[in-house]
């Protein structure tokens, strides 16, 4: 927080904004999903709702991530899984999918599928000609792939190999049970669940660091540059930002995802959610566009980074699979470009940070881009540590 109150008057800075028993620092899907989880878990052990608040940095409607992925409703691409069975026990691994489906069933209980545009179209993992070697490398897997699936969810048939996508595309396997939604519409429908069970947002207030903050013996004072907080409990929910609310040495690092938006006049037949080049690049239909995303992994140095902002080398690169392999005869324009901010273990760790930091104050982040999936699951197990 700026000692200097240059652009902020006495009034605004000394009043209390909320006081209650839990204040949740960060309005994306987890902060949401978490202060929902909450007043379920109050309701079902019949106990009075408590007094929650979430606050984000950001205006209304916005967030770091939740409004800013592709829309991707997934649970693990072959070769992702692959590859963290090379490097983890079979349990982790079956753990980590078994929580995605977990949390994107979550999301039909809690709110209907019409309105988040929720479309069970299946995912499929393609592959180009020159990787022929990965792609049978999966179909030789798959018996494997779908036991750790069957251990993960019950279906034993997740997995199968699929027809050609284009002579671009020449293999895929496809991905029962995947589907796409709208993140603008899943974060906003959050936040009307959220005020019909009562929970306050308020948006634009930065919190600060938490070398600023005060705990007595009825909780937590955090004052901020619009008013002051009073918590009992707190929970920073604020993914990527988290290590610099707590200037602390945590195992966060921040990803930056790029998003390229283009239209074309004449239909784009992409029906599905796609990964590509082993889950570092994902397109998608939308209504009459074709949503690219990735590349982050070719750009590391630069996408380490919490700057919301495109960069040319990311946009270039996206463009150019676009056209030499999504559309290579068909004309199109660039209807968007925007990026969002994700949140990795810097040792490679791809679980969430789901833990108290000190007494009363518990962190839920580090989603490692995968928490479109893991926001209701989360929610509901964070909720469960703060009413312990
Ligand atoms: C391009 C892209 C593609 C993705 N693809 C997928 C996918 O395929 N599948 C999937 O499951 N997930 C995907 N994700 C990841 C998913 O969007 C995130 O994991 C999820 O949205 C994280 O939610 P969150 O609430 O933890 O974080 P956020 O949405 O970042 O919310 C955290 C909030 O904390 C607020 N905040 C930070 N500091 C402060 C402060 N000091 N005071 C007040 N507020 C603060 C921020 O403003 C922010 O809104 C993707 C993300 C991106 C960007």
């Amino acid at each position: 927080m700026s000692k200097n109150h240059a652009n902020f008057s006495y009034w605004e800075t000394n009043r209390e904004l909320f006081k209650g028993d839990i204040l949740i620092i960060g309005g994306g899907l987890v902060g949401q999903s978490i202060a929902i989880a909450i007043q379920k878990q109050k309701k079902q052990l019949k106990q009075k709702p408590l007094n929650v608040c979430i606050v984000d940095k950001l205006p209304m409607g916005q967030s770091g991530a939740s409004t800013r992925n592709a829309g991707f409703a997934c649970f693990g691409s072959p070769t992702e899984i692959i590859d963290d069975l090379s490097r983890e026990e079979e349990n982790k691994t079956i753990n980590r999918i078994s929580n995605r489906i977990s949390g994107l069933s979550i999301w039909k209980d809690w709110i209907p599928g019409n309105i988040i545009e929720w479309d069970e179209c299946s995912g499929y993992e393609v592959f180009e000609r020159e990787e022929e070697m990965n792609f049978k490398e999966v179909l030789n897997q798959l018996p494997y792939l779908n036991k750790i699936g069957e251990s993960a969810s019950g279906n034993p048939r997740i997995y199968s190999k699929h027809q050609r996508i284009s002579s671009k595309l020449p293999y895929s396997i496809r991905i029962e049970g995947e589907a796409s939604l709208n993140p603008g519409k899943a974060h906003n429908s959050l936040y009307n669940l959220n005020q019909e069970l009562g929970n306050q947002i308020i948006n634009g207030v930065n919190v600060p660091n938490r070398n600023y903050w005060h705990k007595n013996s009825e909780g937590w004072t955090i004052p901020t540059e619009n008013g002051i907080f009073k918590a009992k409990r707190v929970v920073i929910a604020a993914n990527a930002w988290t290590p610099k609310i707590l200037d602390s040495d945590l195992d966060i690092t921040p990803g930056r995802g790029q998003i390229l938006m283009i239209k074309s006049a004449k239909p784009i037949n992409y029906n599905g959610v796609f990964h590509a080049k082993k889950g570092y690049l994902y397109f998608r239909n939308s209504i009459n566009s074709l949503i690219i995303g990735g590349g982050r992994n070719l750009f590391q140095i630069n996408e380490t980074s919490l700057e919301m902002i495109t960069t040319k080398e990311v946009q270039d690169y996206l463009e150019a699979y676009a056209r030499d392999v999504l559309l290579p005869n068909q004309d199109f324009s660039i209807q968007n470009r925007w990026a969002g901010i994700m949140a990795f273990s810097k040792r490679g760790n791809k679980d969430p940070l789901l833990d108290w930091y000190e007494p009363d104050l518990l962190i839920a982040s580090r989603m490692c881009g995968m928490g479109v999936a893991l926001a209701p699951i989360i929610g509901i197990k964070a909720s469960k540590k703060i009413l312990e």
